[in-house]
């Protein structure tokens, strides 16, 4: 791979966890109902993953790993492609210059599948595969062309948490889609597609942490919030999540944290910490794009109204008359 590509790689891909990150937003993008995630070696040796989506055309397929070749740029009404403007056509050139790829996909309208290997982003010719729909991506080795790099990632297992974390984060904004992460050959996480919210963050983080939560939902002109708080009655969890998503994209937002705990973490006995899943759905012309989307920050245009919605939300459910 250029020069270009291998400091752009460092940007959008620091870790494994990023590829997976990366590469299951691109099946979601392509509308996958399941998606499976195998890795080796916390992801070190191989991250292989499995769609059922639309598969990418026999000829867009050398063009995928062209950087700013995405088929994306035109859906600008999409607040997803909003979202991940930052980097539109960037993740898979990205990943092929520090990595050996492999890709087999079929979108049904070719005779058959087509496959292409590249190495250190130098792609081969297409060649023709069995036609199973949807796209299987592998990336091997990676990092392999930056010692630098590798020689920054922690313990294989520690990579690997930062992996299960991602697909967790992706089967939490997608309830409705399928996920499985394998390592090493074992099943470590399997989400069969559920149609309600509360059923997935049950999946994800089990019975006690579900039992212990209250449900919320507020809304504003532009704004919906909706999710589950750890209910101060039962706060004993062992897992204490914060997760925030802004229109399904996993987001770390000081402001929803502030609103939460200033709406109702005085009513947690000592110990206890506000736990929290929350979906935001904000509209996206209030919504600043311009902040790096890989460090899952986020601005809103009008903070003060998303503070003042996140907190009114828990203050009338935890001092509402049903209490
Ligand atoms: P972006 O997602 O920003 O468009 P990427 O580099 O992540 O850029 O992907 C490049 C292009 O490759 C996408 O726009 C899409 O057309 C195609 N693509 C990548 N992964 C898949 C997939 N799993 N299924 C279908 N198309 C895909
Ligand atoms: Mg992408």
């Amino acid at each position: 791979g250029d020069v270009v590509s291998r400091i752009a790689a460092g940007e959008v891909i620091e870790r494994p966890s990023a590829v997976v990150k990366e590469l299951v937003e691109n099946s979601l993008d392509a509308g996958a109902r399941r998606i499976s995630v195998e890795v080796k070696d916390g992801g070190l040796s191989l991250i292989r993953v499995t769609d059922d989506g639309a598969g990418i055309g026999r000829l867009d397929l050398p063009l995928a790993f062209q950087r700013h070749a995405t088929s994306k740029l035109a859906s600008d009404q999409d607040l997803t492609s909003v979202m991940t403007m930052g980097f539109r056509g960037e993740a898979l050139p990205s990943i092929a210059s520090v990595s050996k790829v492999a890709v087999t996909t079929f979108t049904g309208r070719d005779a058959a599948a087509a496959h292409l290997t590249l190495v250190g982003g130098v792609a081969g010719t297409v060649t023709d595969a069995p036609p199973v729909p949807g796209t299987r991506i592998d990336v091997a080795e990676l990092f392999y062309n930056q010692p630098a790099r590798k020689k920054f990632l922690k313990a294989k297992s520690t990579e690997f948490s930062h992996i299960s974390h991602a697909v967790q984060q992706a089967a939490l904004a997608w309830p409705s889609v399928h996920f499985r992460l394998i390592h090493n050959g074992q099943d470590v996480l399997n989400y069969p597609a559920v149609s309600e919210g509360r059923d997935r963050i049950l999946q994800v983080y089990g019975r006690t942490f579900v039992g212990s939560t209250v449900e919320v939902l507020g809304r504003a002109t532009g704004y919906v919030v909706r999710g589950v708080v750890i209910d101060p009655v039962h706060a004993r969890s062992a897992k204490t999540p914060q997760d925030c998503f802004v229109n399904r994209r996993p987001v770390r937002s000081s402001t929803v944290f502030h609103a939460v705990t200033g709406g109702y973490a005085s009513l947690l006995a000592k110990g206890c910490h506000p736990t929290y899943v929350l979906y935001l759905e904000v509209d996206p012309d209030k919504l600043d794009v311009n902040v790096h989307p890989a460090k899952r920050e986020i601005r809103f245009a009008e903070t003060d109204r998303i503070h003042q919605l996140v907190a009114q939300t828990l203050r009338r459910v935890f001092s509402g008359p049903e209490r």
